[in-house]
């Protein structure tokens, strides 16, 4: 059995995926979105597993977070790796951690509030939003408006 969460032989490849800006959110990284779950080095071949869950099954980004974590590795050196998508369990909001949400409303985006009720203005904090489009920025966005302070805003919806 390999140990596969962090740990002192692994932390330097995770420390190198955490350089890797989500392509939805650029100022979350991967590890930080939850997107990078396991990160394995096979003691004899040295060959790397990078094991990652998209954000929604389908997602147009799927093939984007297998070309920006090659990219990295090769960046750093790397050129024996694997990088294996698992679907089950599906990617969900609770991988979120709550520095993360921080950092997406810090950046106008409203991340997924646990219970899925409320979508929350990134700006005055309300809970009084409506939906403008179902298509925002990216495929993974909604465009909502806030009644209270009429700003537009972005949510992120990449969930199951
Ligand atoms: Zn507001």
């Amino acid at each position: 059995m390999v140990d596969s969460k962090r740990n002192k032989d692994n932390e330097y490849l995770w420390d190198i995926l955490s350089e890797v800006p989500d392509p939805e959110i650029p100022v979350i990284n991967l590890v930080e979105i939850g997107v990078i779950r396991d990160v394995q080095i096979n003691n004899n071949t040295k060959k790397i597993s990078v094991t990652i869950t998209p954000t929604y099954t389908g997602c147009p980004a799927k093939k984007l977070f297998n070309d920006l974590i090659e990219e990295k590795l090769i960046e750093k050196g790397y050129t024996n790796f694997e990088i294996i998508t698992v679907l089950s369990p599906a990617w969900n909001t609770d991988w979120l951690s709550e520095k993360t949400r921080a950092k997406m409303l810090a950046e106008g985006i409203s991340p997924p509030t646990a219970d899925n009720k409320f979508v929350v203005c990134p700006n005055c904090k309300s809970k009084n939003t409506k939906v403008i489009s179902d298509f925002g920025s990216t495929a993974c966005q909604s465009l909502y408006s806030c009644l209270d302070c009429l700003e537009p805003f972005s949510y992120f919806k990449c969930h199951v």
